[in-house]
């Protein structure tokens, strides 16, 4: 089976069979991200995905737990689409015990309830969905191409019908400037989503992401390992979200912080204030994306 371009999947789904729904993302505008922007978006065509599905059967047979649908937006499909396209899986993998995806809140926001409880009842079991920042004017300046209000709802409609949701923030997405504003509003969506997971990432500039042009200009300063632990605390200070897992352990980070919210906030508070008391951050030469 060949991959068309480099294949991104969360960390958590290292192990999973990542099938390309799609090449590419639709929006693929956001100035933080180059994930795709080496290729033009196109849905792959039932044709090639069920030669993927029959070639990855013919090498590991029922033995698939994970799958992941690929590129960056799998829920831009048709609904039609991909309930056949899950159904497919379903009867070919049917010991697979999940089946995952990215979702743009924009394509969530397209389907009705009822198509969601359709693609839920299919087998799509958790979306990973970015709202990078609750703050909207730095969403804006990203080109997220939605507000955090949208992804809020995109959010909560996902829940309704009875899909997990994943979601991932950006320490350091609004620069120095930004800092408490994007903690305290990001704070206040992950509130309203109550996602099931809510991971950090930290922002990295790889050479050709747009927003590079704004960190040369000092139109957006990047922030020292001390200030995003800081950015980190204050979300952590003023989030409520019972239940939902914490995560910032992404190799961009400079430290490693895990936990259940709201019970371990303050133990992962004072993990903080023990990583900032003793400079044991990750050196920036082990960051990666
Ligand atoms: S929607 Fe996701 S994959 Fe697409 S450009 Fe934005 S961050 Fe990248």
């Amino acid at each position: 089976m060949q991959y068309e371009g480099i294949v991104y999947r969360p960390p958590s789904e290292a192990g999973s069979f990542i099938l390309q729904v799609t090449i590419g993302c639709a929006h693929n505008a956001c100035t933080f991200c180059t994930m795709y922007k080496d290729r033009s978006f196109r849905i792959r065509s039932m044709e090639e995905i069920r030669g993927d599905i029959a070639e990855v059967h013919s090498v590991y047979g029922d033995r698939i737990r994970r799958i992941f649908l690929a590129d960056g937006d799998a829920l831009v499909l048709p609904s039609e689409r991909l309930i056949e396209i899950l159904h497919l899986l379903r009867r070919t993998f049917p010991s697979a015990e999940r089946i995952t995806s990215y979702g743009a809140p924009g394509d969530v926001l397209r389907k009705t309830d009822a198509e969601l409880a359709a693609i839920r009842e299919a087998g799509l079991e958790m979306v990973y969905m970015g709202l990078e920042s609750g703050d909207p004017e730095i969403l804006e300046n990203v080109k997220k191409g939605v507000t955090p209000e949208e992804v809020i709802e995109a959010g909560v409609r996902l829940k309704k019908a009875g899909i997990r949701t994943s979601v991932t923030l950006i320490s350091g997405l609004g620069g120095r400037k930004k800092i408490a504003s994007h903690a305290e509003k990001s704070a206040d969506a992950i509130s309203r989503m109550k996602p099931d997971y809510v991971g950090f990432l930290t922002l990295m500039v790889e050479p050709g992401a747009p927003i590079a042009k704004e960190i040369r200009s000092g139109a957006v300063e990047l922030l020292n390992p001390e200030e995003t632990v800081d950015e980190m605390e204050l979300f952590l200070k003023r989030v409520d979200s019972e239940g939902t897992v914490f995560r910032a352990n992404h190799a961009s980070n400079y430290i490693m912080l895990k936990g259940t919210l709201n019970g371990d906030i303050p133990r992962m508070i004072h993990e903080l204030d023990v990583v900032r008391a003793r400079s044991g951050f990750r050196k920036e030469e082990w960051r990666a994306l």
